[in-house]
């Protein structure tokens, strides 16, 4: 089995896993629009979590979430102390 080192600072498309990425995306477009945050908030969360320590392979070291899902909530907020978005 092939060891896949995690990748700080990447959203889960980036961090070259496609399928994982893929079914996230699925759940976004499948969310609601009247909970989903519009395209310019959710870009502007994930560009935050891009230059988050706390990133790593697209989930947050705080809660364990898929960021790409936690932001794509309108309600949602980020987890950390400081919180970032
Ligand atoms: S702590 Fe906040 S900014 Fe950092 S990865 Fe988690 S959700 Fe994103």
């Amino acid at each position: 089995m092939e060891y896949k080192k995690p990748c700080r600072r990447c959203l889960s498309e980036e961090a070259g896993e496609s399928e994982l990425a893929e079914k996230i995306a699925q759940r976004v477009a499948a969310m609601p629009e009247d909970i989903k945050a519009d395209e310019q908030l959710y870009r502007s969360r994930l560009a935050v979590c891009k230059e988050c320590g706390d990133l790593i392979s697209g989930m947050c070291g705080k809660c364990g979430c898929y960021v790409e899902l936690r932001a794509a909530r309108k309600q949602g907020y980020c987890p950390s102390e400081k919180r970032r978005w």
